[in-house]
């Protein structure tokens, strides 16, 4: 058998060009052919072509590691190792290096993978087949998320049906134990929207405040016009930059005239204009075109640090509902931030409710005429004595 070692570099770190680099850290990985029947070795899928990690950065020590594997498989090739299955944990870590190859963001599945791998430590379940639909479902009543008012549960949830179709579609098990809520609706998480929770002004400003160049501009952009992240990273996008940066929906890319941006909204399709302050416009021509080249996960990690680094608690969307109540706090009508942000007004009356000026103005004068009624002044307080 022939074992080749290289190296996977990590982009984020590092530019090397050369798949043998000596000296850049980036971890070490072999390949090698495997001509025996396909099956599992040490909770590995072995197939004919293999590329498995070495979990070593260090040369000399890949190379003990690839001689040792030499000598195991030799001995799994002879029939002296009882051949074992997929365990939970070489699976998780599997599927979390899929994730990344696809830059996929990882932070909810290492998330939901390490509980899981913990349950199972537990309750001694080292294989994935053990997994059945039952014992899913007693993990599920131990994680922490609550279902009754928040999607939290839900969108976990569904990370880690993702891990169990992802198993059964390499073969590590029969099929996912992950009920179907369409066919098994006892099963679905039900749960009612929370309210939006807008992050403050000293908030925004904070965060502003924290970081300069193009990603200070991606949030001003986000700031002023409520754009959603994925739509704001396409703002000066061509149609072939769209699709080289592997954007959803290239074609709902905004189109810019004279500080206006015209656009549909990349998740639901609908049209949004908004009008951007000139020293925006002008601070984002100077970017180029397109003025935030990158990928989704790329831009969106990136103003996830400076939010993290400002210390403040919300997310990129928080700039857009920060936007929207400032528009709505300022009594701009309803339908018109509708128009702005590409949403409906049914939507938004539901979502800001609280936001809402009209509405504010409709309670202050109910509880006027309340006050009138009790024999109160408007201002709620007793009438003073007529003095003669
Ligand atoms: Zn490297």
């Amino acid at each position: 058998m022939t074992f080749t070692v290289w190296r996977r570099h990590n982009r984020d770190v590092c530019d090397s060009t050369n798949r043998y680099d000596p000296r850049c850290g980036c971890p070490l990985h072999v390949q090698f052919v495997w001509k025996g029947a396909p099956g599992v070795f040490e909770g590995k899928k072995l197939t004919y072509q293999n590329k498995w990690s070495l979990e070593t950065r260090s040369w000399s020590e890949a190379q003990s590691k690839v001689k040792d594997l030499e000598k195991r498989l030799k001995d799994f090739a002879e029939g002296k190792v009882v051949p074992k299955g997929m365990t939970v944990e070489a699976a998780v870590q599997e599927w979390y290096e899929f994730r990344d190859q696809n830059e996929l963001d990882n932070t909810k599945a290492k998330l939901m993978g390490g509980k899981l791998v913990e349950w199972c430590e537990k309750n001694n379940i080292l294989l994935l087949t053990a997994f059945t639909t039952d014992k899913v479902i007693k993990w599920r009543l131990t994680l922490p998320f609550r279902s009754g008012d928040s999607s939290s549960l839900s969108v976990h949830w569904s990370v880690i049906s993702g891990f169990f179709s992802w198993a059964a579609v390499m073969g590590y098990m029969e099929k996912s134990p992950i009920p179907n809520p369409k066919t098994n609706s006892q099963f679905r998480i039900r749960y009612k929207k929370a309210e939006v929770k807008s992050p403050t002004k000293k908030q925004v400003e904070k965060i502003l405040a924290t970081t300069t160049g193009q990603v200070r501009l991606l949030c001003q952009l986000m700031r002023e016009t409520a754009m959603a992240l994925v739509d704001a990273i396409k703002y000066g996008m061509s149609q072939e930059d769209a699709e080289k940066y592997g954007m959803s929906k290239p074609e709902r890319r905004p189109v810019i005239q004279d500080r206006v941006i015209r656009g549909n909204r990349t998740k639901t399709n609908e049209r949004y204009r908004v009008r951007i302050s000139e020293s925006l416009a002008k601070q984002l021509e100077a970017l180029g075109e397109p003025a935030f080249p990158g990928t989704y996960t790329q831009w969106r990690e990136r103003v996830n640090k400076v939010i993290k680094d400002a210390g403040v608690k919300t997310t990129p969307h928080g700039f857009r509902h920060y936007r929207i109540t400032e528009w709505l706090s300022a009594a701009v009508h309803v339908d018109d931030v509708a128009d702005m942000v590409g949403t409906s007004s049914k939507e938004i009356r539901k979502t800001y409710r609280h936001w809402i000026k009209e509405a504010e103005d409709r309670l202050d004068e109910v509880q006027r005429e309340a006050w009138l009624k009790m024999g109160l002044d408007e201002n709620g307080d007793p009438k003073k004595q007529q003095v003669q």
